[in-house]
């Protein structure tokens, strides 16, 4: 058995559904169960309505839902026979009569509560599984609807549903079993899920790849395929670097690192429940499925080179602490991470000396509030436009010297802050956010000019 799931883009329209419909017909020799999310932005769109709404204003919210409407209905519209469509235009007409409904309601009152968000955002992954399933049905496929909110069971944390893993596991495996017994491909909505009392949750925005490793630990998947629009991880950013290699192979740890600092293709802790199980993960592209992607494993594959992959994440701010006082006290560390806990805000990277802390954030907005703070325990500069450079590879524990080399490749470009985490597995440092480019294409140049071929592609 394995999971198929599908990503908002490539189920965007009727041309990505086809594609798909041809992916999963690829793979049922594999006995597949499908999850696959909204269409592309329409969660995004579906929360917009709900703010809308929330603020009384009923009319935008119902034009917005209006567009959503349409663009189902002429989805079904091209991948169904007539017979077929004028069914299920039945069916997503009544949801989508009673997603107006809701929103009336949620306008009348002109309130919002996140249980209400949560029942508004569900319409997404609700109609294109509808709409996924009919699909596939009308390809000659053998496909079955599931409703999420009788597998996935979660606590009442709307927004961030947590799943409740024995419940859970029992319902996805009595309900999908089955029917793989019987040769049917199950489609299932991701994102979803419902409380013991049945009130619909969501787990967490992008959840939808949490709901495919969930299905997949429950039913001891061969593998779990993320079906995505780009062609798996590379070593870098393409458009800083267009010499970026395909990774072939990458461990669950390494990729967690790289998500973490940038890298947008997925985030890898949302797989955690198939990794602990040994699942290999593979991210696929829809749009080119010949392409073998990326495989994440839970160990990371042995590899020539010292590093995986090179991200940067970029409008960072340092924030420099200096202070005299701090020489031989203890506490003082205590007292400024106060400062930052209190306002909200994760550091990330930092280094300390005798007299002084120098630490990262992300986040602009709350800079000059925490300056203002800190500023009553020490002397504070804070400096904008830093990028923070983190290279990963589970192999540098084993080669000496790396370090010596990051900094030789890096050459002139001037270098704020370092530091290497206590996994071991990367190495991190600050520049100014305009080096990113030269240091990226220069530590690339020393560190993939040739790449081990069992862990790196060209395509
Ligand atoms: N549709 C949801 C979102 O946009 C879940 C997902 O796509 O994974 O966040
Ligand atoms: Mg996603």
């Amino acid at each position: 058995m394995i999971v198929m799931k599908f990503g908002g883009t490539s189920v965007e329209d009727a041309t990505a559904i086809a594609r798909a419909t041809d992916i999963v017909c690829s793979r049922l020799a594999q006995d597949p169960v499908v999850v696959v999310s909204a269409m592309a932005k329409v969660t995004d769109q579906l929360a917009a309505m709900a703010r809308a709404a929330g603020s009384g204003d009923r009319e935008s919210a119902l034009q917005l839902s209006r567009a959503v409407r349409e663009r189902h209905y002429n989805a079904a519209s091209e991948l169904l026979g007539s017979a077929v469509f004028g069914q299920l235009h039945g069916e997503l007409e009544a949801d989508f009569d009673l997603l107006d409904e809701l929103l009336r309601g949620i306008a009348a009152v002109g309130e919002l509560t996140a249980r209400t968000t949560d029942n508004v955002l569900s319409y997404g992954e609700r109609l294109s599984s509808k709409l996924v399933t009919e699909a596939f049905r009308s390809h000659g496929l053998k496909a079955v609807l599931v409703d999420a909110r009788e597998c996935i069971v979660t606590d009442a944390n709307h927004g961030k549903a947590i799943p409740q893993m024995d419940d859970t596991n029992d319902n996805v495996r009595a309900r999908l079993r089955p029917l793989a017994q019987k040769k049917c491909v199950a489609v299932m909505g991701g994102f979803i899920g419902a409380t013991r009392e049945g009130t619909t949750t969501t787990i967490g925005r992008g959840g939808s790849d949490f709901s495919a490793a969930i299905v997949g630990a429950a039913l001891g998947a061969e593998r779990i395929e993320i079906w995505t629009d780009v062609d798996g991880m590379k070593t870098t950013d393409p458009n800083l670097c267009p010499d970026a290699l395909r990774i072939k192979s990458i461990g669950f740890e390494e990729a967690a690192e790289l998500a973490y600092f940038g890298a947008k293709v997925l985030h890898p802790s949302t797989l955690l429940p198939a990794i602990q199980k040994n699942i290999a993960v593979h991210v696929l592209n829809s749009r080119n499925p010949k392409n073998e992607g990326t495989r994440i494993t839970a160990r990371a594959p042995h590899c020539r080179n010292a590093f995986k992959a090179i991200a940067a994440k970029k409008r960072i701010t340092i924030v420099d602490i200096v202070a005299t006082r701090m020489l031989g006290a203890h506490g003082f560390m205590k007292s400024i991470f106060e400062v930052f806990d209190r306002h909200r805000c994760a550091v990330d990277v930092v280094s300390t000396s005798e007299v002084s802390v120098s630490l990262t954030v992300d986040s602009n907005e709350a800079i000059p509030a925490i300056a203002a703070d800190l500023e009553k325990l020490a002397d504070v500069q804070y400096r904008g436009r830093n990028a923070i450079v983190c290279m990963v590879g589970d192999d540098i524990r084993e080669t000496p010297g790396v370090a010596a080399k990051v900094f030789t490749a890096l050459g002139d470009i001037n270098v704020r802050m370092i530091s290497q985490g206590a996994s071991e597995i990367n190495i991190t440092f600050v520049i100014n956010e305009d080096d990113v480019p030269e240091a990226v294409r220069r530590l690339h140049t020393m560190f993939f000019a040739d790449p081990d071929p069992e862990v790196f592609a060209r395509d």
